[in-house]
């Protein structure tokens, strides 16, 4: 477990020159092994994003305890079809939280999604209660340029994932939202223009958190409770300004 800090720090700094990359350490392992497993998809997601599943970050070790909070859909050991234009059955296996909402949803805004008490204070790096699973979690802050072919990597393997948006780049990009949303994936929020928060007042984090959502709700997501902390920086007053706000965040 020693090597993990460094290997996600490192991988969070690739993530802002970098388009749309998996993020965690779990999540390159399990993408290699889909990767290998579906030719289709292999070639274009390692085109552009080559740096971001780096075989150095797969350590065996690390993966199945260090799944996040978003990979209660994902079930890599019983694949399921590829999504249709309908959400796919295991929506309805989402423990306390709302399913992804309809790609067309156009209305009064929901009330905010809630999170478990129990999570007050914590920057999750494990699936309470979900036992050995992998999430695969991306963030997107940069261009759009890899989203179509990891999309269609994890709809052939028929894997949900969790999409963590700048609210820039969700108004930059709002048929990338559409597709993801499309695709039965979660969304998530990574702030507004991904500062790093230990820097910031409560005051500004609100403007950070609440800019993202009102972004990405615009495009037609909603991001609430998943909030990932730009570059992985927080401490215990991040922590508790950003559950204020009634995220979670998700390391
Ligand atoms: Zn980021």
């Amino acid at each position: 477990m020693a090597p993990r800090p460094s290997v996600v720090q490192r991988k969070r700094r690739r993530l802002a020159a970098v388009v749309l990359a998996v993020t965690a350490a779990v999540a390159a392992v399990v993408l290699a092994v889909f990767l290998a497993g579906a030719p289709q998809g292999g070639a274009p997601l390692t085109g552009p994003t080559p740096s971001g599943t780096s075989p150095s970050a797969t350590s065996p070790s690390a993966a199945s305890p260090s799944a996040t909070l978003s990979g209660e859909p994902t079930s890599p050991s019983s694949p399921s079809p590829p999504p249709s234009e309908s959400q796919p059955p295991e929506a309805s296996e989402n423990p306390g939280e709302a399913p992804s909402p309809p790609p067309v949803a156009p209305g009064p805004t929901p009330p905010p999604a809630t999170f478990p008490a129990g999570l007050v204070g914590t920057d999750v790096e494990v699936v309470p209660g979900a036992g050995p699973s992998v999430a695969l979690t991306f963030d997107a802050g940069g261009n759009s340029a890899g989203l179509p072919a990891i999309l269609d990597t994890l709809a052939g393997a028929g894997i949900r994932g969790t999409f963590f948006l700048t609210g820039s780049w969700a108004t930059a990009n709002p048929t990338g939202v559409a597709a993801i949303v499309a695709g039965g994936h979660r969304v998530g929020n990574h702030s507004q223009t991904h500062p790093s928060f230990t820097g910031l007042s409560d005051s500004a984090i609100g403007d950070q958190l609440l800019g993202a959502e009102q972004a990405i709700q615009a495009a037609g997501a909603d991001p609430r409770p998943l909030f990932r902390f730009p570059f992985g920086a927080r401490d215990a007053r991040t922590v508790a300004a950003v559950n204020n706000l009634g995220y979670v965040p998700v390391r």
